[in-house]
């Protein structure tokens, strides 16, 4: 099936006389005859329900979606983005370990990374995204056990060069994370390139309504954890599960039971069932909602490039960008409808600037069908310094403006008042 159609008719096939939608199933636990039958689920020796916590067949539908849509073996629902990001390291990574990092990412993920972590033992090593292969081996240590980017960084839409990092990961026997919140499976697949794990924000383009924050790991199977002997954890006995051997019973999905089995278990950021089926319709309708996103950011950022109360203009779709050739490699499609620029005037400007929109609506969320706007540097960034700012790529006159679905038209005659406004 081609991508289009898996977003439609993945994850859930009713059987005769069951239901066509995926029913919401809104119940904690799950009923057995007999104390063995249950025991053997304990044990992870028969598949079946039994507590929401560890799996719930809506959210496993959803999650099974995800995964089909990025090509992968299975995938995990967390409750949000973080707890996806915060999940996809530290099942393989623990205290006295350490990984490295794009030092463009989204700015929760760069304080969770660098402050929070931290206090668990876990060292990070932000790298410039742009890094040469040799910039990005020096970051390497003994204890390293993974490499984190984002696809098109949140906000400062970098295009990170996937096959080089997974290239350098492989070399130093570690996975590769890609957080490919902004792409999509629509517009980019990072397993095709080379990534071995995937995580989502699915608050963003996939839940697409701003009604539901989540989550998602996804696992490509693709990774040797026993050829690589720096992962004890699921190579060998798991004590708190009956001595199981995660890559011995579970082959290319170790890395996602393991996930499920012991991280969820222990943490527990499951989503709602009922956040789960609306994160599905909304996936129902992702590869179309994308197309004109991408469309509309792109003549919205055409506008912007000729406006000469506009500074700078970033979108991987302009050809001036300094990310079109990288676009063009891993994006070609198009790349997602979030923009960033700057006002002519700095912050003060760029503050009447957003002030002054009609339509567009300052929310602190991106990527839905809405048109909205955030000033980075007073809203998400603005616990980090102003060194840390400039590392992340986030400058104080940027304006991160996420494109929605409306007319085109609507959306530039509202930005165009707002720059007459900003620049009076
Ligand atoms: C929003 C976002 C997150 C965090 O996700 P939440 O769902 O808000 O917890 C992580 N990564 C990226 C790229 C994001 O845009």
């Amino acid at each position: 099936m081609k991508i289009e159609t898996k977003c439609i008719q993945s994850g859930y096939t009713p059987e005769n006389g069951e239901p066509r939608v995926l029913p919401i199933y809104q119940s904690t636990t799950w009923k057995y005859a007999s104390t063995e039958q249950m025991g053997k689920l304990f044990d992870l020796e028969e598949s079946g329900y039994f507590y929401t916590r560890l799996a719930n067949p809506t959210n496993d539908a959803v999650a099974a979606k995800i995964a089909d849509l990025e090509g992968g073996v299975a995938a995990m629902l967390t409750s949000s983005g973080q707890a996806a990001c915060f999940y996809s390291i530290f099942n393989i990574c623990e205290a006295g370990g350490h990984f490295v990092c794009s030092s463009s990412v989204y700015g929760g993920t760069f304080n969770m990374f660098g402050v929070t972590l931290k206090k668990l033992g876990i060292d990070v090593t932000f790298v410039d995204p742009d890094a040469s292969e040799e910039e990005l081996n020096a970051a390497f240590r003994e204890n390293t056990k993974a490499v984190f980017g984002e696809t098109i960084a949140n906000p400062a839409l970098v295009v990170l060069d996937i096959e080089k990092w997974a290239k350098v990961a492989h070399a130093h026997k570690v996975p590769l994370i890609i957080d490919n919140t902004f792409a999509t499976p629509i517009n980019c697949r990072p397993f095709e390139w080379g990534a071995d794990i995937v995580v989502h924000s699915t608050t963003k383009y996939m839940d697409g309504h701003a009604t539901s924050v989540g989550g998602c790991v996804v696992d490509s199977g693709n990774f040797d954890w026993e050829a690589s002997g720096k992962f004890p954890g699921l190579t060998t006995p798991d004590e708190s599960y009956h001595g199981i051997t995660y890559t011995k019973k579970f082959g290319k999905a170790a890395y996602i039971t393991k996930l499920t089995a012991q991280v969820m278990r222990d943490l527990g950021s499951i989503p709602s069932p009922h956040n789960a089926f609306l994160l599905n319709l909304g996936l129902e309708t992702l590869a179309l909602r994308m197309e004109r996103h991408c469309s509309n950011a792109q003549a919205v950022a055409e506008f912007l490039e000729k406006d000469p109360r506009v500074s700078w203009v970033k979108y991987c779709g302009l050809e001036s960008d300094k990310y079109h050739a990288l676009a063009n490699k891993y994006l070609p499609n198009g790349s997602c409808g979030v923009i960033s620029f700057g006002v002519k005037g700095g912050r003060e400007a760029a503050v009447k600037f957003m002030d002054s929109l009609k339509l567009a609506a300052i929310v602190t969320h991106v990527a839905d069908a809405r048109t909205s706007v955030l000033h980075p540097a007073s809203h998400t960034h603005r616990q980090l310094s102003d060194a840390e700012l400039e590392a992340a790529g986030v400058t104080p006159d940027l304006i991160r403006f996420s494109v929605g679905i409306e007319n085109v038209q609507d959306i530039i005659d509202d930005i165009d008042q707002a720059l007459y406004a900003a620049s009076k």
